[in-house]
């Protein structure tokens, strides 16, 4: 993380973030650019527009070029939790155990929620747009008004959220439906939400926000429940495990609670979860249970087209499935009247407009009507009613789902309607590039990340580059929360166009805070590192030297991303430190440095201190500065990437840092 001058490295955002600080000295503006050369300024600057514009880069989908990597997947069985791999392998080492304490004690995301009310969606608003339009939508909602230089500049931003959301305006050329525009997300409702769960919103409703940026358009937000498939096995962990088999293959709705809090059923108890989950980070949704939508008829007028077209719908899905799965394969599948079961069974039309069919159970012929709750539907058949009767106009999924999307959205032209638009997004990948399962345990859970790092840089790190595979360990979470922390300071300055490429623009929902952090993440993390303390109070006051306006009660996000700090350090970094001895060269430039330190004040700062390490580096002949900038993070501080050296030092103080230096010397 070495930045020399004119040397700015994409993996260099934190240095970047340090050279540029434009928050990091409260002092006046003059000042600050004696500290920081123009020159710099504006490399940095141009290094933060690239980074997005490379982020950008990847914006259009190539649905042909992508490969589909599916592990074992079992598309009807969500007893197993497997979220029909709407991104939901990702993190969840808890999810099969469906532990209800796990999740009482989660702590609300309460500076999430408050930015997301400041853009809270008005109901009223919608209904006047509406209406001018000879249209009615009860549900609809949409954001207070947008300044037309934002709006000018979201039609032409090549930002993925508006990327996504012109494909709604190309759908309605005419104008919205009535109702407004449905975005709509997915879920089992087996096993506890996770990650997949949290990153498919939040996506969502981006694409949303910008839709309306982009128009006065009204829409909503259906968090859609799949609780009406049958119970395939038992999960693991879940208590009553008797009780829990006497219920195999009945839909999750008719599985009791076996958590014994008095949800009506286990689909019940699962559902409240996710709301609470969703609630927690204050997403704006409407929440449909399918076993709801199933029982109260919603569903009927879509199931009777499901029948009336059952022989083109089969033609389209026989294809897909294998000789054995062929015969027996049917995409409606009755309750039994005796046991309550999901059954499996090939079945025959017998009255689309009653909604009668005919099937076999136990030998004998059985008719019964698939309306109100007699029968759910395949998967994909599923998902394609759903669509129609629900009239989804946007919905995202997993690259694992490229497959499903296809097969659903043919159907969804048989029953008459346009499949939703969308895109594919990318799975995430461990430190060592392999795909996230919860049997592996391998990925973070999305509580693991909030131990070390506040929400917005989750809600970053899922903003940016959907389509690519990325990494989810806890390595990438000290880069995610300074490069958060960089674009949130370069936005207040930049112009429309920049700003809607800037990722806080969307992780804000447009609203966005000002940049507080005067000092960044890496740095607190080698002042951990050096102090040797978690005393807050004692680091708080090498803090405090290096950003004398800062406290705990005027800089709350300081007091928390020191807590974090602590704790990152604490479980991954202690047990990895490494100081290496100097050799004879480099003692020779380190006793240099003490010598020039020992010429400095006491409250030198940091652009002081950082030119006389330069002018050491360049004094001793290291092949490159960055040599000398490594030699000083090995020998001094025990990694191989660090901070500025002038911030520092002139956060750890110059007497400390130099019994640093005749600590490493002694080591020689
Ligand atoms: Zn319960």
């Amino acid at each position: 993380m070495a930045a020399r001058r004119g040397d700015v490295h994409v993996d260099a955002l934190v240095a970047v973030h340090l050279d540029l600080a434009p928050f990091d000295r409260p002092a006046d503006p003059a000042r600050r650019r004696e500290e920081f050369g123009r020159g710099e300024i504006v490399a940095a600057v141009r290094r933060v527009d690239e980074v997005q514009d490379d982020g950008l880069a990847g914006a259009q989908p190539d649905r042909a070029r992508v490969e589909i990597e599916i592990g074992e997947r079992d598309l009807d069985g969500p007893g197993l939790g497997l979220n029909r791999g709407r991104g939901g392998e990702q993190g969840e080492r808890k999810q099969q155990t469906g532990a209800h304490d796990d999740l009482l004690i989660l702590p609300p995301a309460p500076r999430l929620i408050e930015q997301m009310r400041a853009c809270a969606y008005s109901q009223g608003r919608a209904q006047t747009v509406l209406a001018s339009l000879g249209r009615s939508g009860e549900e609809a909602s949409m954001p207070a008004a947008i300044p037309p230089a934002l709006r000018e500049a979201a039609k032409v931003s090549k930002a993925w959220p508006y990327e996504e959301a012109r494909k709604l305006l190309k759908r309605y050329p005419d104008g919205p439906p009535a109702g407004g525009i449905v975005f709509e997300t997915g879920y089992g409702p087996s096993g506890l939400p996770h990650l997949g769960t949290f990153q498919e919103v939040a996506r969502t409703l981006m694409v949303r926000h910008a839709l309306a940026e982009l128009v006065d358009w009204p829409s909503r937000l259906i968090a859609f429940s799949d609780d009406m498939d049958g119970m395939r096995k038992v999960p693991p962990g879940v208590p009553h495990q008797d009780m829990m088999h006497a219920h195999l293959d009945q839909p999750l709705s008719k599985v009791p609670d076996p958590f014994g809090c008095g949800h009506d059923s286990y689909a019940d108890h699962n559902n409240g979860i996710l709301r609470q989950f969703l609630d927690r980070f204050g997403f704006d949704y409407e929440f449909l249970a399918s076993s709801d939508c199933y029982a109260s008829g919603r569903f009927d007028a879509a199931l009777k087209s499901v029948l009336r077209h059952y022989e083109a719908i089969m033609e389209v899905m026989l294809p897909t499935l294998g000789e054995e799965r062929r015969k027996t394969y049917s995409p409606v599948l009755p309750i039994s009247p005796r046991s309550g079961k999901v059954l499996q069974v090939p079945i025959e039309v017998v009255d689309a407009e009653s909604g009668l069919v005919a099937f076999e159970e136990e030998g004998e012929r059985i008719e019964q009507s698939i309306l109100s709750g007699g029968a759910k539907l395949q998967w994909k058949v599923d998902w394609a009613m759903r669509w129609v009767a629900l009239g989804v106009d946007y919905e995202m999924s997993g690259k694992d789902l490229i497959d499903s999307v296809t097969q659903s959205s043919k159907i969804a032209r048989i029953l008459g309607a346009r499949p939703p638009e969308g895109f594919n997004y990318e799975m995430f990948l461990d430190e060592n590039g392999e795909k996230i399962s919860k049997t592996k345990g391998n990925g973070v859970t999305i509580d693991e990340w909030l131990a070390y790092a506040p929400e917005e840089s989750l809600a970053f790190y899922i903003y940016r580059d959907p389509r690519k595979a990325k990494q989810l360990s806890f390595s990438i979470i000290p880069k995610a929360v300074d490069e958060y922390a960089q674009f949130l300071a370069a936005y207040p300055d930049q112009e429309w166009h920049k700003r809607l490429g800037n990722p806080v623009h969307h992780v804000h929902a447009g609203a966005v805070p000002p940049a507080r952090m005067p000092i960044s993440f890496a740095l607190l993390l080698n002042l951990v590192a050096v102090a040797s303390t978690d005393d807050k109070k004692l680091l708080w006051g090498f803090v405090r030297r290096y950003a004398p306006e800062a406290s705990p009660e005027t800089h709350p996000e300081l007091d928390r991303l020191i807590d974090f700090a602590l704790a990152y350090f604490r479980d991954f970094i202690a047990d990895s430190l490494r100081h290496r001895p100097a050799s004879a060269m480099e003692a020779a430039a380190l006793r240099d440095l003490d010598a020039r330190l020992a010429l400095l004040p006491g409250d030198a700062d940091a652009e002081t201190i950082q030119t006389e390490v330069y002018e050491v580096g360049k004094a001793h002949p290291f092949e490159s500065l960055r040599d000398w900038f490594r030699a000083l993070y090995e020998i001094l501080l025990g990694t191989d990437q660090g901070p500025r050296m002038g911030s520092f030092i002139a956060l750890y103080g110059i007497a400390n840092s130099r019994k640093l230096i005749a600590e490493a010397l002694a080591r020689e």
